[in-house]
């Protein structure tokens, strides 16, 4: 913790008080290389606070070397406790040896400032346990070199120092502003949940006031994708580290877990206990689908660690006047992106809607109840979707759509967009939950039995740009045909088929790399659900002033 403070105090919130945590290239190859030192062994002799040793003391006998790993040691006058990778003690002499990935840096001292202050702080632990500490080492596994540093009077009182401000931080309740335009962000592996340009811009920070002051410090897209199961009767396994897909016991697909992200499955297929397990313990949620498209449930390993973002967002979803401003953001974006797809895609755009969408956009502002602004959403939904069929190429199409229906949809579009809206939401559940929230308490959305309200909330922005966005190019690239739906009585379905290209293109559509409005870089929507849900989290917590809604041009 007091190397993470030294480093940056909101990653050291974010990590001990937030119990946030994602690895980056350097935590990974870091844990791999402390796995010797990680197992104890070798015993630390007790020693009695005074520098005696408890036992018989024999005035001629040489002083055993000792060397113990992975030693737990802590004092309450200090008020800390720590592992230390390897102690090696003579006599009543004790050096606390720190392992370190890479190679020795080429700065004064060799050591960074958070790492030799960890030292120290282990090596007033061991003079708390009875033991001379002047100086420890830290071992550079990259370059086999051991580099010492002494405990001198000006690194003590620095140690200490900041022992002091870390525990007023954390009891603060109060995370700390982002570092602003440091060349430690980039390698921070904490960058993507902090935002610390984002929020610092957004937050109106002296130092990032124009969009391009903006840094993308993270990847434009994920690395791991979600895996789809439709065929029936599939059977998904674990072997290794590949997840395997067996149809009637033949293999069917296979993924590494590395490059999985979530896995949904659809109506009548499993997952082996070993796989669920797998699953669990990597954070990699499992959606359950019915045959048709309803979301039933996820399962998920333990909850989030960040109870502190859950009881704020409690909190604001139980005040009125704040979930109403909320509410108001995201309904204010998901009428202008309406607006934007018909203005985009519609042969002949129709300016009376255009205009009509506007008005009651501008009505938003307005609204002064949830009922106000549910019956603006309504007006604004019906406007839309009495253009939504000018968007399908009638040359090209050979389906049409007069109306918005569902539960059950009644035609082939109504089928696409209900199936599409289902996947959304549960992209928007999964960035929910990866953040710390409760999926089910919304702002928007009230709260309901079994209703996802939060992510539902989060989905409304994206409904026009990406569900609505994929059904026009499904249609109008003639990628579905008439034997992709089912038709029974006045419902209509898709079938497997239908259904795995209409989940191709909404995952096409998610991998699209746009430019943000806000932040003028380049990035896939995917990544903006999550930034999105973060962001909201940054507000919840005091840090925002208000939810910035997705709004595109
Ligand atoms: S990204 Fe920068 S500001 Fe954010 S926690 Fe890391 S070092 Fe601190």
């Amino acid at each position: 913790m007091l190397n993470e403070y030294t480093y940056c105090p909101r990653l050291c919130y974010m990590e001990w008080v937030q119990g946030e945590f994602a690895h980056s290239a350097d935590t990974l190859d870091g844990r791999f290389q402390h796995k010797r030192v990680d197992r104890p062994a070798g015993d630390l002799p007790a020693r009695e606070r005074n520098g005696k040793s408890p036992g018989p003391d024999d005035e001629d006998a040489q002083p055993e070397k000792i060397h113990a790993r992975s030693v737990m040691l802590s004092d309450e006058g200090l008020g800390a406790i720590a592992r230390i990778d390897l102690v090696e003690t003579e006599g009543n002499r004790a050096t606390p040896v720190d392992y370190k990935r890479g190679t020795v840096p080429d700065i004064p001292g060799h050591v960074y400032d958070p790492e030799r202050v960890q030292l120290c702080l282990q090596g007033l632990l061991l003079r708390a346990n009875g033991y001379e500490s002047a100086e420890g080492i830290i071992y550079y596994v990259g370059s086999k070199r051991r580099i010492h540093v002494g405990f001198d009077d000006s690194l003590v009182k620095q140690t200490l120092e900041l022992l002091e401000a870390a525990r007023k931080m954390a009891d603060s309740g109060e995370i700390p502003p982002p570092l602003e335009d440091s060349p430690k962000c980039p390698r921070c592996s904490l960058v993507g949940i902090c935002l610390p340009d984002e929020v610092s811009f957004l937050k109106g920070s002296r130092y990032v006031v124009r969009p391009d002051d903006v840094r993308r410090l993270m990847p434009a897209r994920d690395d791991a994708l979600p895996m789809y199961v439709v065929a029936q009767g599939a059977l998904v396994g674990k072997s290794g580290d590949t997840l395997t897909v067996k149809v009637k016991g033949k293999a069917a697909a296979k993924a590494r877990l590395l490059d999985v992200s979530s896995l949904s499955i659809f109506g009548n297929a499993q997952v082996t206990a070993q796989a669920t397990r797998e699953l669990l313990e990597r954070g990699i949620p499992i959606c359950h689908f019915t045959y048709g498209g309803w979301q039933k449930g996820v399962t998920w390993g333990m909850a989030h660690k960040n109870v502190e973002l859950r009881m704020h967002q409690f909190r604001v979803a139980g005040d009125q006047s704040m979930s109403l401003a909320i509410a108001k953001e995201m309904v204010t974006a998901k009428l202008r992106n309406s607006r934007v797809m018909l203005r985009r895609n519609h042969p002949q755009p129709p300016a009376t809607a255009l205009e009509e969408i506007k008005r009651l956009t501008a009505m938003v502002e307005t609204a002064d109840s949830f009922g106000t602004l549910l019956g603006i959403e309504g007006a604004a939904a019906r406007v839309y979707f009495a253009h939504f069929g000018g968007m399908i190429k009638a040359g090209i199409s050979t389906f049409n759509f007069r109306t918005r229906n569902r539960r059950p949809p009644k035609d082939p579009v109504n089928a696409v967009l209900s199936f599409l809206y289902s996947i959304l939401m549960r992209q928007a559940m999964v960035s929910a939950m990866a953040v710390g929230f409760d999926p089910y308490m919304g702002f928007y959305h009230q709260p309901r039995y079994g209703r996802p309200a939060l992510a539902l909330d989060l989905a409304e922005e994206f409904r026009p740009l990406i569900a609505d966005s994929a059904a026009l190019t499904l249609f109008n690239n003639a990628e579905l045909k008439e034997k992709d739906f089912i038709r029974r009585a006045r419902a209509v379905s898709l079938t497997q088929d239908g259904r795995k290209a209409v989940i191709r293109a909404f995952e096409r559509r998610m991998d699209t790399l746009i430019t943000h409005p806000l932040f003028q870089y380049s990035i896939s929507y995917r990544r903006i659900m999550e930034v999105q849900a973060r962001l909201l989290g940054r507000h919840l917590l005091g840090e925002l002033k208000k939810y910035p809604g997705f709004t595109t041009r």
